[in-house]
């Protein structure tokens, strides 16, 4: 079952008008939202973001926050295993005709709840590997837009890689992945891009900095350079499916000899107790 424009519907009844224009132009806005043991994680602070979003495209949010739990609970009640992941997207809604400005619509609200497989600790111990590309992307990359041609690009490259990810950076400094957040660690501080509008400021990424405050690392909020995270002691990536990822490769460029460090298990033990808190 699926959520759409207020009702819950078999997927494959489900069905939204050619002119809405988030077909037409990816003229929308969505979510991510990792649910652990039945628990929806970080629930506030993705709706938050949310209204960032909606905010910065001028949609008004159809729903409170307590219709939005609503939603969420329903659909989740339609399945029986304890860890999901909701997507949701709203589209500015459909027009009578195509135009790249717009008049206030009525929005189109789409959620859907998948099972969510983290990896096991075990399997993270492998480590992965990333590609470095420049980040050609726009610069409102705060908005979680659902024009996501480049991420699409880049995600296409990384799959014709045999990689977890793509690196990103921008005048040769380390903005975030395509679909995720890059941490590196060097002589024990822990360094990631600045939240603004040059990456999406991510819900695991604010997770990932409470436990590194937590177990004590420093950290600086300053973007590492492409060299500095060739040369790091530890690359991670965070985000709510993948939660934080260790990255023992970046191109032909081994990291720690190829062994996940000693700071990421630390990190992915907080991070473990604070999903079950
Ligand atoms: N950056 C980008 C470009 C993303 O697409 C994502 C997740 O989809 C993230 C960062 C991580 O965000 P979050 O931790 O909120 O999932």
């Amino acid at each position: 079952m699926v959520y759409l424009n207020g009702e819950f519907t078999p997927k494959n009844k489900a069905s939204i008008s050619v002119m809405d224009r988030g077909f037409l132009f990816g003229d929308g806005v969505y979510e991510v939202i990792p649910v652990y043991a039945g628990k929806i994680f970080r629930l506030y602070e993705h709706l938050q973001r949310l209204q960032n979003s909606l905010d910065a495209i001028q949609i008004q949010n159809p729903y409170s926050n307590n219709e939005w739990l609503d939603i969420f609970n329903r659909l989740l009640s339609f399945s029986s295993t304890a860890n999901q992941a909701l997507y949701l997207q709203i589209t500015r809604g459909a027009d009578v005709s195509r135009k790249h400005s717009f008049e206030a619509l009525i929005p189109s609200v789409f959620v859907e709840a998948n099972s969510l497989t983290p990896k096991s600790r075990t399997e993270l111990e492998t480590g992965f590997s990333a590609i470095s590309q420049a980040d050609f992307r726009w610069q409102r990359c705060d908005i979680k837009s659902t024009s996501l041609l480049a991420n699409i690009i880049y995600s296409q490259q990384a799959k014709a890689c045999h990689a977890e990810e793509v690196i990103l950076h921008r005048d040769q400094l380390v903005t975030e992945g395509a679909t995720s957040n890059v941490f590196i660690v060097k002589d024990s501080t822990l360094f990631t891009h600045p939240t603004g509008t040059n990456i999406l400021s991510g819900i695991t990424r604010d997770l990932v900095l409470e436990s590194a405050k937590y177990c004590n690392l420093a950290i600086q909020e300053v973007a590492p350079t492409l060299t500095q995270l060739l040369s790091a002691d530890e690359v991670w990536i965070s985000s709510s499916t993948r939660e934080v990822m260790p990255i023992t490769k970046v191109d032909d460029q081994l990291i720690n000899h190829g062994k996940v460090g000693e700071h990421w298990l630390e990190i992915y033990n907080h991070y473990q107790t604070l999903k079950h808190a």
